[in-house]
């Protein structure tokens, strides 16, 4: 137990236990250290070495990053379209796209690539990504200038040239010559676009190889698409994985300490959430979050889904199971008697389910004679692009369910991947249906760990230069529960 609310902490935990940097004006962005007044649980601790690192990677990000020196050297490098020996500042620029699930979740990867080889990241501020988070780094921004001479890159795709997969098959780059002169017979072009979206190709993937990020590591500006959470895909990588063991002692908790160090609500976002978490949640015993994700129209309302919801909750015991009418006169608890109070956080672009759950609990009893109240802050009915208060809500949302004591999730969803890494909960997954008909059986299970799934892994052993199943290659890194070709960290 963690006591109430506000739950209380000292200064070096409002700061997560040091992993996030002091100095920033407070007011500007009131998430950032107001965030653990809000979290009964306090979540893990980030190793030392994390946090050495983290501040060293922002004295980077403010010595090379947009507005100095070295970034308009390296821009002019850039328009040269050479590289040039070895460069002063090397960047990452990250495209931001699809939905603000996988936007986090490819905000996080680039991220740490850009940790792991020493880059400047910078964030396409494309769909809101600069008007969802506060900067993360003091002293300088993390967003893309707008002036950026690759101006195409937004719609850069499987087939563009500058690719490294394609510049692999088109033999303009070679990983296959011996790498310790690879940079003295190679010219390294100024920029290659790193193709990591979930269609990529095997070309692509051998960015998960250890000779093939020896080359990369030589060129001064990369733009990477990524839609996935590649992280467990670095830890494969052999060149990454003595840092990698040092950062993240606990290898279950890299997008748990990563999320929160990145994304802090802006105080419009904040104001959605600190007063939904005010009003419904702060006095409950136990907050349970339910995330329906409807991915098919089939799903808006579908009895077979509300009852792989309900089968879930009643089989783990998340919550009370409910009395038949006719019994309920003999066998409810006097009411009052049990303490206990249940608040359901539903979230979903639907209604329907809301409506059901919490029609059942007001027009039938609680066996355990506890009462259970369910809320769920919006229903936009479909995925928006571009609209600020859609993007907004779904953003106070995802952090909602990350504040609840328990997690159900739908499998396969990134909205649910990031509530249950920035909460630290490992969730109960909710497998998905097949078809309208079925309903799954078992109806959910516990995770495994509470790292999000990469959903399209590389199947290829580096060393050997054959397919390999990559989720038994390592102990930590293992296929998941709910995408059966999916790997995560344990
Ligand atoms: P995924 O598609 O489930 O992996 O998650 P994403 O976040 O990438 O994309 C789904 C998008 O649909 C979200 O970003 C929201 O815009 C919207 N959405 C899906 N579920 C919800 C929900 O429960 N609440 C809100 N407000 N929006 C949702």
């Amino acid at each position: 137990d963690h006591g109430s609310f506000p739950y209380e902490r000292s200064a070096p935990d409002k700061l997560l236990g040091g992993l996030l940097p002091q100095g920033f004006d407070e007011k500007s962005c009131r998430s950032r250290y107001e965030s653990s007044m809000y979290r009964r649980n306090p979540g893990r601790q980030p190793s030392p070495h994390l946090i050495a690192k983290l501040r060293k990677h922002e004295e980077l990000q403010r010595r090379c990053g947009p507005n100095t020196d070295a970034y308009s050297r390296a821009i002019q490098q850039l328009r040269s379209g050479k590289s040039v020996g070895s460069p002063e500042c090397k960047y990452l620029v990250s495209i931001s796209y699809r939905g603000l699930g996988n936007r986090i979740l490819a905000a996080v990867s680039a991220f740490l690539y850009a940790v792991l080889t020493d880059r400047v990241l910078l964030i396409d501020p494309s769909n809101e990504m600069d008007e969802l988070f506060c900067e993360p780094f003091p002293g300088t921004t993390w967003l893309l200038p707008p002036d950026f001479p690759v101006s195409s890159y937004t719609n850069f795709s499987i087939d563009t040239p500058e690719s490294y997969g394609n510049m692999l098959k088109n033999k303009v780059l070679r990983n296959d010559v011996d790498v310790s002169s690879t940079t003295a017979t190679q010219q390294l072009p100024a920029f290659a676009y790193l193709h990591l979206d979930h269609d990529y190709g095997d070309e692509d993937k051998m960015f998960f190889c250890a000779d093939d990020q020896r080359l990369l590591s030589n060129v001064p500006w990369l733009v990477m698409r990524t839609d996935l959470y590649t992280v467990p895909g670095l830890f494969l990588v052999t060149s990454f994985q003595e840092q990698l063991d040092a950062l993240f002692p606990e290898r279950d908790a890299v997008f748990h300490h990563l999320g929160r160090y990145l994304f802090h609500p802006t105080n419009r976002v904040w104001g959605l959430v600190t007063r939904y978490y005010r009003a419904y949640l702060a006095r409950a015993g136990l907050r349970l979050g339910v995330q329906v994700r409807a991915f098919d129209d089939w799903q808006a309302k579908s009895p077979h889904v509300l009852q792989q919801i309900t089968s879930c909750v009643w089989k783990e015991k998340l919550l009370p199971e409910l009395l038949a009418t006719a019994e309920e006169e003999h066998t409810a608890p006097t009411p009052g008697a049990v303490a206990k109070s249940t608040t359901v956080l539903i979230t979903s672009l639907r209604a329907w389910y809301y409506e059901q759950i919490k029609g059942m609990y007001w027009e039938q009893a609680t066996a355990t004679g506890e009462d259970v109240s369910v809320h769920q802050p919006s229903h936009d009915e479909y995925q928006q692009f571009g609209a600020k208060s859609h993007e907004d809500k779904a953003w106070a949302e995802m952090y909602l369910l990350s504040l609840c004591d328990a997690l159900v999730t739908s499998g396969w969803s990134t909205f649910g991947y990031v509530a249950q890494g920035l909460g630290g909960m490992t969730p109960w997954v909710m497998y998905r249906p097949l078809n309208i008909t079925e309903v799954p059986d078992p109806p959910c299970g516990r995770d495994v760990s509470m790292e999000p799934c990469f959903h399209s892994p590389p199947v290829y052993d580096c060393k050997l230069k054959r397919g390999a199943d990559t989720g038994k290659m390592l102990p930590l890194v293992r296929h998941c529960e709910d995408v059966s070709w999916g790997l995560k960290l344990v």
